[in-house]
């Protein structure tokens, strides 16, 4: 009987929004996915963190912890971050029971899953417990020379990108289009930003995620519609900040 091809959602920075990554879940389901990771940043900005842990842990088999997820997890100083992810984070740490806050706190920042040949980070595997935003090339070549496996699959900045480095030169694709696909060639390396589930930042309102094919080493990444409406009356509903609301709904 031929073996099933491992078809491998990886998801990130879902930020607490429900419909999304509920959407998200079932388009997966849809393609045929039979197995979920996630880079992170599963809680801050939406209103439902609880909820969002909860489908993570039931059904991500590696999980990597984000800056977000660090900070909404203990009682940490938010010196570092804007006024509204602040208070989003505040909001988020009295909502979350103590063993999620646990279970957050205790998540690696990089895992390497030997047997399809990638690794997960949030931000850099440079210096991952820094969080560093890869835009460029630049970014991304330090962040390379950390890299020992073929593919390694970020997210962070909330826009899709792929970055691909052949002997010592970096390249950084034009922005992944909806629905491309992306073949991975032999010897190359690649760093790959899934985008955002839950806050896409790239001016496509529509969750972004990606999947992975091992065996034929094919990367598709999808957008999908979400109830953008619903999570952003949540989110007024919560007394979080506005402008979290708004933003969803230009993908900014
Ligand atoms: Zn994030």
């Amino acid at each position: 009987m031929a073996e099933t091809e491992k078809r491998i959602a990886i998801l990130g920075d879902i930020h607490a929004n429900l419909e999304a990554l509920q959407a998200v879940m079932e388009d997966a389901r849809q393609q045929g996915v039979n197995e979920y990771n996630c880079v992170g940043d599963i809680v801050g900005y939406n209103a439902n963190p609880q909820e969002c842990v909860d489908i993570v842990r039931a059904h991500c088999t590696a999980v990597v912890r984000g800056n977000h997820d660090h900070y909404c997890s203990g009682e940490r100083s938010l010196a570092d971050f804007q006024p509204n992810a602040a208070i989003a984070i505040e909001w988020t740490h009295r909502q979350l029971d103590g063993d999620s806050a646990a279970w957050l706190s205790s998540l690696p920042l990089s895992k390497n899953l030997f047997q399809y040949s990638f690794s997960l980070v949030h931000g850099t595997l440079d210096m991952p417990d820094q969080w560093g935003y890869v835009f460029d090339a630049v970014d991304a070549g330090a962040h390379f020379a950390y890299q020992t496996t073929p593919v390694c699959f970020h997210g962070h900045t909330h826009v899709p990108a792929v970055f691909e480095k052949v002997g010592s030169r970096v390249d950084r694709y034009a922005a992944p289009e909806p629905g491309m696909r992306v073949s991975l060639s032999f010897g190359h390396k690649y760093f790959i930003n899934v985008g955002s589930v839950g806050q896409p930042r790239d001016g496509i309102p529509k969750a972004s995620y990606a999947i992975y094919e091992p065996r034929s080493r094919i990367i598709e990444f999808r957008r999908v519609d979400f109830d953008i409406k619903a999570a952003a009356d949540k989110i007024r509903r919560a007394g979080l900040p506005q402008r979290l609301a708004d933003r969803l709904e230009i993908g900014r």
